[in-house]
């Protein structure tokens, strides 16, 4: 049985990951979206059971995925699920060295292969920190992201204001 990984902070999810775990769960028989829970990546708009609960709530279509936090490096997590590969999306060139270095990097430690997907052109220009900061001022978001997303933007940013 293939196994893929989707790793990712998802804080929140927005249409363009969701987009690249559907692929990938038509390519691979197990799907795990891997929710990276190292201290490095702070200022988080979402606690991880919030993004873990919106996460669940946007593949909750799709029975062979499933949503684990991880924490250290990803290539242990990897082997402990008995995953074989990584799979990430790539939005531009910008996203490009960066994430064919780090695929090195976990080709060498572990054996693991890393696949790219190319984003769906009309999700090229969506991230997380981008949808937040459209959302923080008051912005339509809802083509961006799943309306449950976009419902607890809204709520969020409502209470700060
Ligand atoms: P972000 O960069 O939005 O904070 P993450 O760190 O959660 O997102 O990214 C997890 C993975 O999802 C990465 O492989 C990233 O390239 C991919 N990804 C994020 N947004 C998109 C998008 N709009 N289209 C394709 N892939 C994306």
């Amino acid at each position: 049985m293939a196994t893929a990984l989707c790793p990712g902070s998802f804080d929140p999810v927005t249409n363009g990951h969701l987009d690249i775990i559907e692929r990938t769960a038509r390519h691979f028989d197990d799907v795990i979206v891997a929710v990276i829970r190292n201290p490095q990546k702070t200022g988080s708009l979402f606690t991880l059971e919030e993004r873990q609960e919106l996460l669940h709530e946007c593949v909750k279509h799709l029975s062979n995925v499933r949503i684990e936090f991880f924490k250290g490096l990803l290539v242990e997590f990897a082997k402990e699920h008995g995953a074989s590969s990584i799979v990430k999306g790539l939005r531009a060139v910008s996203d490009f060295d960066y994430e064919l270095q780090m695929a090195q990097m976990n080709q060498r430690l572990s054996g693991i292969d890393t696949f790219f997907i190319s984003t769906s052109p009309q999700y090229s220009f969506l991230s997380s920190s981008l949808v937040k900061e459209v959302a923080r001022f008051g912005g339509d978001v809802s083509t961006m992201v799943p309306p449950v997303v976009a419902e607890r933007l809204q709520g969020r940013f409502v209470q700060e204001a």
